[in-house]
């Protein structure tokens, strides 16, 4: 079990850990997938919301901060990546701390926290409420709001948000400028990076989503899966569903003394 403390509301989630079964759900980078695999992986939390609720309630920049947690426990603090350069077409490496890119995002939120916030306060029904310096008072946009945010227009998803994430729209604050605040204080770690080529020194940017990014590194470990159970149920004769149950860290830990016993 993992236990993962809220940057954004006063909760503890408690967190079963990554199984076969689980990474095997994930076939593609969306929002929906990542909000399947919390359904499977959340045990409990401090609050008497339900699970499901919960993790729809769960705004999007918590939800990264989650993502980027388990990326952390499961493959390592450090990102790798391989774009291509656009000025010499050929690719080049980047690598930076996860941990780092977190707290440069909470850095930034904290700040416009402190310029504009009020006072915040999680409600009974679990949506956590920002009540603004001018007299506003927000939500933030929630796993709930993506999905009901999939395949609309721009206008029609403003005016979801002015009617849904505006709760109170006291000021004479401008629509436009309300619905940039959603955006400030609900910082993704989903960011267009400044990198540079080593191939030629070029600056490049990098779109990095952490929720993108975690899903397919599941993705990309699948094929080892299938080596993985064909290597401990030939060693032990266990069951494929055993197998599957077992946490990705055990099964790791099986495949590792197996492969070192057999030289
Ligand atoms: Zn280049």
């Amino acid at each position: 079990m993992y236990s993962y403390h809220c940057h954004f509301y006063p909760a503890v989630v408690s967190l079963r850990p990554i199984n076969g079964l689980v990474e095997q759900t994930v076939t593609n980078t969306s929002t929906r997938t990542v909000l399947a695999l919390l359904d499977e992986l959340l045990e409990a939390t401090s609050t008497d919301i339900e699970l499901k609720d919960f993790n729809l309630l769960l705004s999007t920049a918590e939800r990264d901060r989650l993502l980027a947690e388990l990326h952390i426990q499961y493959f390592g603090d450090e990102v790798v990546a391989y774009p291509f350069c656009s000025l010499c077409d050929e690719k080049y490496e980047v690598r930076f701390s996860l941990t780092k890119f977190k707290e440069t995002s909470n850095n930034d939120f904290q700040s416009k926290f402190d310029e504009y916030v009020e006072a915040d306060q999680l409600l009974d029904n679990g949506t956590c409420v920002f009540e603004l310096k001018s007299g506003d008072c927000i939500r933030l946009i929630n796993g709930a709001d993506e999905i009901n945010l999939e395949r609309t227009s721009k206008e029609s998803a403003e005016k979801y948000l002015l009617e849904n994430c505006i709760l109170e729209h006291r000021s004479d604050l401008p629509k436009e400028r309300l619905l940039s605040l959603l955006d400030d204080l609900n910082p993704v770690l989903d960011e267009t990076i400044q990198t540079q080529c080593a191939n030629c020194c070029g600056e490049q940017q990098l779109q990095f989503s952490t929720q993108a990014y975690f899903l397919e590194k599941i993705m990309a470990n699948q094929p080892s899966l299938n080596s993985d159970i064909h290597l401990i149920a030939s060693q032990y004769q266990w069951s494929l569903s055993e197998i599957l149950k077992l946490s990705t860290v055990q099964r790791h830990n099986f495949v590792e003394l197996i492969v070192s016993e057999r030289g």
